[in-house]
């Protein structure tokens, strides 16, 4: 097992973290990593590491303790999650829609404003979501594409759930959702289906998968990160009682303001990607990665230049995703909110241009179906396609939120 965790040697961390680092590296070792050409190949979903996971315990990792689960932080949960993708992305990254239902009905929402009413309904209603999960091991997805602007935060979600006697009934399409068949609970972001309704109207609702209406379509058949079997919802006059509700009205669209840090969290599945990439350059050029014959090719310069620069890179990229982590909090300064869209750029694409980088040194016989690193190649490339933070709308809010401050225009301004 290599001693070094994902955060690096010294990196100071709690009891916790270091705990949790070391029981996901264990397992990461020694179940995900030898299982996850099996799942990429057939594109299927790992169920072997959710069993494992479950077992674990670590199912309700951000669920807080006074709700049974272990309590993890954000940070804890990043560090977490970036040393499971170091060994399968594909179940990091459903992990994190799983975690995500937890995290944000569970820390982020006790940071946002609510009146008492609202809080007391919330904590009724998440303490349902909490026990299915702790208690009964249930797995939530998280479908909020819809091939709209919507996932992007442009326009209001075309799936609709309008307020009837004792629920809501949910209509509507979504797109690549993770864990699609694999989910008992899809949170489904959705509009309130009532005249003029915004953004603003945005529900969080817990949808059944064996809910009558429900289906799933569509094949899966992608070129990257093929465990995640992120096929189409469809989903027609569901009816969900009021406790389905993951957040109060209105409370989805202030974390989305306020909580920015929240998105970030697709990040470190590639953060792990991006570590593995070079963990494995240097135990090939070693002559020591497995199923491969043990010919050195360490002492070239131009594969120790190669290398330095990939140390390099790995480097950068790391200090600003731990330095992001570490500004994570309810309406953080411009400065933070700047630093984390830089942050999820840095990881996307440096994640990928890390996997190109080591196969282009290590060479033909690295790139075989037989090792990960065409994989990691293949599931990095994923990584700047995740919306609401595409690479593309990263570069979009940074420069507009660097030049603007909140409200100004150039109306009445001559060019
Ligand atoms: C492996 C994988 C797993 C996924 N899992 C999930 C999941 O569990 N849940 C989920 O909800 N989604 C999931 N997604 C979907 C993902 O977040 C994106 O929604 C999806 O890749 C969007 O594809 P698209 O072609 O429809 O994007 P489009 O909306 O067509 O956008 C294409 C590109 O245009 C840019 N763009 C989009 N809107 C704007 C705009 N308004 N202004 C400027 N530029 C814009 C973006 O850079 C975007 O990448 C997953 C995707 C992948 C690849």
């Amino acid at each position: 097992m290599p001693e070094q965790s994902i955060c690096g040697e010294h990196f100071p961390l709690t009891g916790l973290q270091r705990d949790l680092l070391q029981q996901v590296r264990a397992l990461g070792i020694q179940k995900f990593a030898p299982r996850a050409a099996q799942y990429d190949r057939d594109a299927t979903f790992p169920f072997e590491n959710y069993a494992d996971l479950r077992a674990a315990g670590l199912l309700g990792v951000c669920v807080p303790s006074a709700y049974g689960g272990l309590g993890a932080d954000y940070p804890t949960y990043m560090l977490l999650a970036a040393e499971m993708g170091r060994h399968c992305g594909a179940t990091a990254l459903t992990f994190n829609m799983h975690v995500c239902s937890t995290l944000w009905s569970g820390l982020l929402a006790d940071d946002l404003e609510m009146t008492a009413e609202e809080r007391a309904q919330h904590e009724a209603n998440r303490r349902v979501h909490f026990a299915r999960i702790v208690d009964g091991g249930a797995l939530y997805a998280q479908p909020f594409s819809e091939g709209s602007a919507a996932a992007a935060g442009k326009a209001p979600f075309g799936t609709t759930a309008r307020k009837v006697d004792g629920g809501w009934l949910v209509n509507g399409k979504k797109i690549f959702a993770s864990l699609s068949g694999a989910a008992d609970y899809y949170g489904v972001l959705c509009t309130e289906d009532r005249p003029d309704a915004s953004m603003r109207d945005t529900l969080y609702i817990a949808v059944p998968g064996n809910a009558p209406g429900f289906s799933i379509v569509g094949d899966w058949d992608p070129l990257g990160m093929r465990g995640t079997v992120s096929r189409t919802l469809l989903m027609k006059d569901i009816f969900v009682a009021d406790d389905a509700q993951l957040m109060p009205r209105g409370v989805y669209f202030q974390a989305a303001s306020r909580w920015p840090h929240m998105f970030f969290t697709l990040a470190p599945t590639y953060m792990g990607i991006a570590q593995a990439a070079c963990d494995f350059t240097v135990s090939y050029l070693r002559g020591e990665a497995p199923n491969t014959p043990p010919v050195k090719r360490r002492m070239y310069p131009t594969k120790q230049i190669a290398v330095a620069e990939m140390h390099i890179k790995l480097e950068q990229t790391r200090a600003l995703f731990l330095r992001a982590i570490s500004d994570a909090r309810v309406d953080p300064g411009k400065e933070a909110r700047l630093r984390v869209y830089a942050a999820q750029y840095t990881v996307m694409e440096n994640a990928n241009e890390l996997c190109r980088l080591a196969i282009r040194t290590c060479g033909g016989q690295a790139m075989l179906k037989s090792l990960p690193l065409e994989r990691l190649y293949r599931d990095s490339r994923c990584g700047a396609l995740m919306l609401p933070w595409t690479a593309e709308l990263c570069l979009d809010r940074l420069g507009r939120e660097a030049l603007y401050e909140p409200g100004e225009t150039d109306e009445g301004v001559q060019p």
